[in-house]
């Protein structure tokens, strides 16, 4: 089986949670699969490889389960991108509007440095309004966006097109597309 037939058969889905209409993609199965969840970090790290990354920039909270570990595997800083409130010292905010209301993400402003080129990596990529917040929180601030890389990426969403908007030279990576 290649990686998109193993994911197929692992991941699993949660219709209407946390909400109707919501079809939940549930990452948990995998990551109870050592051997299966250190093929995906390979091709993310390939992905990041490719796209020339200097910082891996994980998105509050399953963003992080991957992130993480591909940051350490590749010997690159990772910086966390969180929920308002949550990072101490200076922080860099950027707001964006969701389907009701607006949320913010925000980074610490020391974790950015001159010259670097951020991959931004989550384990959804649904409307990209997460991800394309964060990229703009960190171009806003003087820095380039080598990448996006997805796990899923839900097709039938507007996400892509969104990021492509956002930082046009930069790749949008998914290793399964729904
Ligand atoms: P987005 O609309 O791309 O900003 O997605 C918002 C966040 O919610 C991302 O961090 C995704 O990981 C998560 N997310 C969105 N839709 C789903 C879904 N159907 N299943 C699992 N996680 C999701």
């Amino acid at each position: 089986m290649n990686i998109q037939q193993e994911l197929l058969a692992t991941l699993k889905d949660y219709p209407d949670f946390p909400k109707p209409g919501i079809i939940f993609k549930d990452i948990c199965p995998l990551l109870a699969q050592p051997a299966l969840f250190k093929r995906v970090l390979r091709h993310l790290a390939e992905h990041a490889a490719d796209c020339s990354a200097t910082h891996i920039v994980g998105l509050e909270s399953r963003g992080f389960l991957f992130a993480m570990p591909l940051a350490a595997e590749l010997g690159l800083p990772f910086i966390p991108a969180r929920k308002s409130g949550k990072l101490p010292g200076e922080v860099l905010k950027q707001s964006y509007t969701l389907e009701y209301g607006i949320d913010h993400v925000e980074i610490q402003k020391s974790a950015l440095a001159a010259g670097a080129r951020y991959l931004v990596v989550d384990d959804v990529i649904a409307t990209g309004g997460t991800a394309g917040a964060v990229a703009r929180l960190i171009q806003s601030n003087g820095g380039t966006i080598a990448g996006f890389s997805f796990v899923i990426e839900l097709s039938f969403l507007p996400g892509r097109k969104a990021l492509q908007e956002q930082a046009p030279t930069a790749g949008v990576y998914s290793l399964l597309t729904l």
